[in-house]
């Protein structure tokens, strides 16, 4: 389903003139399957928020192709990315980023309201899904009001709302404490199970990567396959 193939990134830095390149990622290659959890394992500064701005299309690569859902997305213009990130990608970030003066219920809505969805349509789905992952009494609570954890729960129903294949994950659980971790964790791995969502995680944490199926490694821009700690 995502296929990335020999892709490297330099960023070019400092004054036109004496400016320099510097390779983030080099010439890397990996699959992540329909309905797997893959967790991107490296350091800070290895090139893992990178890799993930490659896969959604927010920079584009120096070198190689990536492939997803059998449409060569190397080349897309920034239209065809926002089209196609908004049917097929759903993304969760370390700080959240809910929008603070919107209601839990309008946090998750906001993507349909964007997609053209009808409002009664709109709050149907969005009533469903936020009972679906334990929300509904924090329907009409602002961001502020909500503990972490919830707030991680608001913008993984947001990521869900318009139904994508694919979950993009930067540090989600990077927030949070310990037990509430776990709580997510649990919430990612049951989505996968019942929902068949494939979820591409990028993380620094080893309990993130136990509850992946493939688990890569990226040092140094170099990424390298490591073991499948749950069976597929
Ligand atoms: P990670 O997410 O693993 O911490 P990043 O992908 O954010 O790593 O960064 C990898 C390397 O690329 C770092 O050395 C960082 O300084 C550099 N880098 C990231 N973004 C840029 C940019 N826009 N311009 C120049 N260098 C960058
Ligand atoms: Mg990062």
């Amino acid at each position: 389903m995502i296929e990335v193939k020999n892709l490297s990134h330099s960023f070019r830095v400092g004054k036109k003139g004496t400016e320099k390149e510097i390779p983030v990622l080099k010439n890397v290659t990996f699959n992540i399957k329909q309905g797997e959890i893959a967790t991107i394992v490296g350091r800070s500064g290895s090139g893992k928020s990178t890799l993930l701005n490659l896969i959604s299309g927010y920079i584009s690569p120096t070198e190689g192709e990536l492939i997803i859902h059998e449409n060569n997305v190397t080349n897309f213009n920034e239209k065809e990315w926002a089209k196609f990130r908004l049917s097929h990608f759903g993304f969760i970030f370390q700080s959240f980023q809910l929008i603070p003066s919107l209601t839990t219920f309008e946090n998750v809505e906001l993507p349909l309201t964007l997609k053209g969805v009808p409002s009664p349509e709109r709050k149907k789905q969005v009533m469903d899904l936020l009972q679906n992952v334990g929300l509904h009494e924090h329907a009409s609570h602002y961001p502020n009001e909500l503990s972490g954890g919830q707030q991680q729960r608001v913008s993984i129903a947001r990521a869900l709302i318009t139904k994508p294949s694919i979950i993009l994950a930067d540090e989600p659980t990077g927030s949070l404490d310990t037990e509430t971790e776990l709580e997510i964790l649990d919430l990612i791995r049951s989505l996968n199970l019942e929902k068949g969502i494939t979820f591409c995680i990028i993380t620094h944490d080893d309990e993130v990567a136990k509850i992946s199926n493939h688990q890569f490694h990226l040092q140094d821009g170099v990424l390298s396959k490591g073991g499948a700690f749950v069976e597929v």
